[in-house]
């Protein structure tokens, strides 16, 4: 790795560390930038080309922000990173780096040079741990109701729409391409009982380049589940997702994989479960179910398995490096170390615990405990698609954790001290942790992980990111990114160094 000095280390609380900030210098090109394939003529936007004969890969000359631990925030000014054409990260120079002036000139000629310039800057994509497809036609509507209406009601009507195949593909092209629009590289969706639909989420995933693990919904439960949303057998429902695991060892490219997904405990028999951890240990694919989400989920675990959702899953074979557990709002401290001690993550959904949860998830003590944890929309429990909403309701919901919310208490007795979350631990968690969760090399920018980013742009002038000259540095301006970036403020995603969303200006 040729880039030597970290131009700029953040503490957590914001203590600057050290600051050797690079000037910029003119490359010596327009400002037209260059993404593969596309041609636009607005202003710091773009210019195409698709040729790259000499096999030089994709390089992007840009400021980058990554957070590769919790507690350091990277800012790399005008970096140039080298990106092969396999989509992983080949190199990262700084200026003056030895050989850097003579890889842009070869990706000039080559057609493959991005140059995207101040304020703009990339940032890693973004993560989304937890979204149930399905529920796209749902946001933002049938948040009065409790969690039991809103099941039976609304959502499992809903879900159970996706026997039509036409219905589905029409709601998951707008959902996938929404998401990619929005920075989100890498998304874990929860489809439904169908086979055939659930394909096509994946199908419309590795057409649109989205990074995705698609679950085809597990439930069998005939006393939870209702009769016309319900897997016929427990054998049907691992069958079903045998096939998705074969399909797509055939055609996911590795991009998109498939997740072993019980809805969660109380939908689904013993034998269904216990079907699905045998799935598990032979193909050591990813898991995602939810887990101690509320008091009724929590306290019927515990009533009908005599233990706790954790460690239920855990004897069913259904907990380890790569499950994700949804929520874990009511997570003892018992299940927090074995959810560590098998390398197993959370999803943690702020927005959809307001809504659905008991409790807020107590994410200090877990990020503390060392557990992997990472955040999700909960799509449509949560009702936005924006993972800079998640990054900033994981930062209200910690605070009010912290400071408490009756006011009839006294302030010494109304919070739980030391818990709030900061922005850059949020953005952290937004990529880098929650590609460790997934065990995937993405959400930083270094050699050996896949370049997959997103470009901020704080001037759109239909976006939300107010930008004043010398009042701003670019630590600011992720943090004016996370409270108020829309998705006008996202000129352009790549995955794998290719671009798969660009704004239409
Ligand atoms: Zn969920």
């Amino acid at each position: 790795m040729a880039r030597a000095v970290h131009d700029r280390r953040i503490s957590h609380g914001g203590t600057l560390l050290s600051s050797h900030r690079h000037t910029i210098p003119d490359l010596g090109v327009s400002s037209w930038a260059i993404v593969c394939g596309r041609s636009r003529t607005a202003r710091g936007a773009v210019k195409v080309s698709s040729d790259n004969k000499a096999g030089v890969g994709q390089v992007f000359s840009a400021t980058c922000l990554h957070a590769p631990r919790r507690d350091v925030l990277e800012v790399m000014d005008d970096v140039v990173i080298h990106v092969g054409e396999d989509g992983f990260i080949r190199e990262v120079l700084d200026p003056g780096a030895p050989g850097r002036d003579a890889l842009v000139d070869a990706a000039r000629q080559a057609g493959s040079l991005s140059v995207i310039r101040s304020p703009r800057f990339l940032i890693p994509g973004l993560v989304d741990l937890h979204i149930h497809a399905p529920q796209w036609p749902q946001l933002g509507k049938a948040l009065h109701l409790p969690l039991e209406d809103w099941l039976q009601q609304a959502t499992f009507p809903l879900e159970s729409r996706y026997s039509d195949v036409v219905f589905a593909t029409a709601t998951y092209r707008s959902l996938v391409s929404t998401l990619l629009a929005n920075g989100t590289t890498t998304a874990v969706y929860f489809a439904t009982l169908h086979d055939e639909s659930t394909r096509v989420l994946a199908d419309i995933c590795i057409e649109l380049g989205q990074r995705a693990l698609v679950g085809r919904v597990a439930m069998d439960h005939p006393g939870e589940c209702p009769d016309f949303y319900r897997d016929e057998s427990s054998d049907a429902a691992v069958r079903g997702t045998d096939d998705l695991i074969a399909y797509l060892a055939r055609v996911g490219k590795g991009r998109v994989l498939p997740a072993i997904t019980p809805r969660f405990i109380p939908s689904c028999t013993d034998e269904l479960l216990a079907g699905l951890g045998e799935l598990a240990a032979q193909h050591g694919c990813h898991i995602q179910t939810h887990c101690s989400e509320s008091d009724w989920e929590h306290d019927h675990v515990l009533a009908r398995m005599g233990r706790s959702d954790a460690e239920a899953l855990h004897e069913f074979g259904l907990v380890g490096r790569h499950s994700v557990l949804a929520h874990a709002n009511l997570l003892g401290d018992s299940d927090m170390d074995l959810i560590k001690q098998q390398g197993a993550g959370v999803a943690h959904c702020p927005l959809s615990n307001i809504y659905f949860s008991s409790a807020v998830f107590p994410l200090r003590r877990a990020l503390e405990k060392g557990l992997h944890v990472g955040l999700g929309t909960d799509i449509s429990g949560g009702p936005s698609a924006s993972m800079f909403e998640t990054c900033k309701h994981t930062v209200h919901s910690a605070r009010m954790l912290e400071l408490g919310v009756n006011a009839r208490l006294s302030a010494d007795e109304r919070g739980v001290p030391n818990s709030r979350i900061d922005f850059i631990e949020a953005f952290h968690l937004a990529t880098a942790g929650g590609a460790v969760v997934l065990d995937l090399p993405v959400g930083r920018f270094e050699p050996g992980y896949r370049f997959d980013a997103v470009q901020i742009d704080p001037d759109a002038v239909d976006g939300g990111i107010l930008r004043f000259d010398g009042l701003d540095s670019t630590e600011d301006l992720l943090q004016k990114t996370i409270y108020g970036a829309t998705r006008s403020n996202i000129a352009a995603v790549w995955v794998d160094g290719q671009a798969v969303a660009e704004r239409a200006d």
